[in-house]
């Protein structure tokens, strides 16, 4: 439920990620969910006043892709290839969740996001080994209070505990799916959306990709997530142009990754309206290429920026900010070099990283009326980073230090349609010492399981399913 009374966020400066505002001082009033106005000085005598003038309001981070499942396997993945991601991740340690696990590694996941001030996030989730997976996904989202799509995985699992069985008859997936899809989860709100994530769009045939694809689109899908182009592994599979020539890209598909995606598939994207999700980390990590951001939104492709696999990095939107600046200009300073030449203006800016974490995603996945700036009309997805911490104290450039200096612990209020996430740096009714206790227990019994295999026949397997990739 929103906050009762109207809310008077008094005094902050103001990031309001409008193209071509920049950062002002004022007040900003929220009602009903909504924001109403916003300016110098706002008075209204009914409202709950907020004082901001020790922080940075800024529209919360969208986060594009993530497989939240994976939170209580946190710092298992620090030195994989895709190829180990691939056997262990998804061959091994998914076999082992139950779906209380997927309960907790979903609601924690998600206050995680939220804590660092991640507003709206995409669940791909390819955890689903049974029905009271699924449900268990969602509502662990749903439990947490965050804004998302929640994109229901027909990746056919390890069955019954064990890696080695295969589940090759994953038709119940597509009866789940469309069973969850017309559930009232989806029907009595619109903070929560329904999305699709066929099974493996670059591992599959293209007759099945196109028919999971018909599939999403007949249930209603507000997104369709894909891992594509990523670099060697799967150069000459070409999925978004083989969509695009079957006439079948549009405005609900999100494409992640990317990496390598031509200039031609880059300007079909942008003629169909297409998303695109890159998540640095994982593309510099796993050989995929350099993460594609800039490029792709100079394209004219509606990008934004993932964190995908939480087993391995922070749940939060500062480091992947961080990472797709410094490596683009990486880039862009070697090429100058490379002629002898010293950079003599450095750029991408931050101001440009900073959007397509927060209005970028909201674009990329069509909710950019309804999130990503701070505009009267949109709804209060708001965040405050307090500006007189050890690490924000001085903030002479809003926008550097929120790219360049902030963390988690900075972020002291976070609201999802004018809804009391955290305040004064604390989640709000979140009892954590109990969730911690069961996060770690079911860490324990999932490690302890998967440290039980050996992982040679699944390797074996697996190496099949690269071939046909690389
Ligand atoms: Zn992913």
């Amino acid at each position: 439920m929103a906050h009762p009374r109207p809310l008077l966020i008094r005094n902050a400066r103001l990031l309001t990620m409008v193209d071509g505002v920049d950062e002002t001082r004022g007040d900003v009033l929220v009602a009903d969910g909504v924001i109403r106005a916003i300016g110098g000085r706002i008075d209204h005598a009914d409202a709950d006043i907020i004082d901001a003038a020790d922080g940075i309001l800024m529209p919360g981070f969208v986060d594009t892709h993530r497989h939240v499942w994976q939170t209580q396997l946190r710092s298992v993945a620090g030195d994989w290839s895709l190829f180990d991601y691939f056997v262990r991740m998804r061959m091994i340690y998914s076999a082992f969740y139950d779906a209380e696990d997927v309960w907790l590694g979903n609601h924690i996941g998600a206050l995680e996001a939220l804590n660092a001030g991640v507003t709206t996030m995409v669940d791909h989730c390819h955890i689903i080994n049974s029905p009271d997976h699924a449900d268990a996904a969602l509502q662990g989202l749903i439990d947490a209070g965050g804004r998302g799509v929640f994109c229901y995985g027909l990746f056919g699992n390890p069955r019954g505990h064990d890696p080695l069985v295969m589940d090759t008859d994953p038709g119940w997936l597509v009866a789940d799916a469309r069973r969850l899809a017309t559930s009232r989860a989806f029907s009595d709100q619109d903070r929560m959306l329904f999305g699709l994530a066929p099974a493996e769009a670059e591992a599959m045939p293209m007759a099945d990709l196109l028919r999971e694809v018909r599939l999403a689109r007949d249930l209603g899908a507000h997104s369709i997530s894909l891992h594509v182009a990523m670099g060697a592994y799967d150069q000459r599979h070409r999925v978004v142009q083989h969509l695009a020539d079957a006439g079948q890209l549009g405005p609900d598909l999100l494409f992640v990754h990317g990496a390598t995606l031509t200039a031609a598939e880059q300007a079909a994207m942008a003629e169909a309206g297409a998303g695109l999700s890159v998540t640095p980390e994982t593309e510099m990590q796993m050989g995929m290429g350099h993460p594609l951001a800039f490029t792709a939104r100079a394209a004219g492709v509606r990008t934004g920026l993932g964190i995908d696999i939480v087993s391995n990095y922070a749940g939060c939107m500062f480091r992947q900010m961080q990472m797709m600046l410094q490596s683009a200009r990486a880039r862009t300073n070697a090429a100058i070099e490379a002629r002898g030449e010293a950079p003599r203006r450095i750029t991408p800016t931050a101001r440009e990283v900073l959007r397509l974490a927060t209005l970028g995603g909201a674009e990329a996945l069509h909710l950019e009326d309804r999130i990503g700036s701070i505009e009267a009309g949109k709804r209060a997805d708001l965040i405050l980073v307090r500006t007189d911490t050890l690490s924000m104290c001085p903030t002479i450039d809003a926008v550097a230090a929120i790219v360049l200096n902030a963390a988690a612990a900075d972020v002291d209020m976070v609201m999802v349609d004018g809804r009391m996430i955290k305040r004064h740096g604390a989640l709000v009714d979140v009892a954590w010492p109990d969730l911690a206790a069961r996060l770690q227990a079911s860490s324990t019994r999932i490690t302890t399981a998967a440290g039980a295999v050996d992982p040679r026949p699944i390797e074996a397997m697996a190496a099949g399913v690269f071939a046909n990739l690389i």
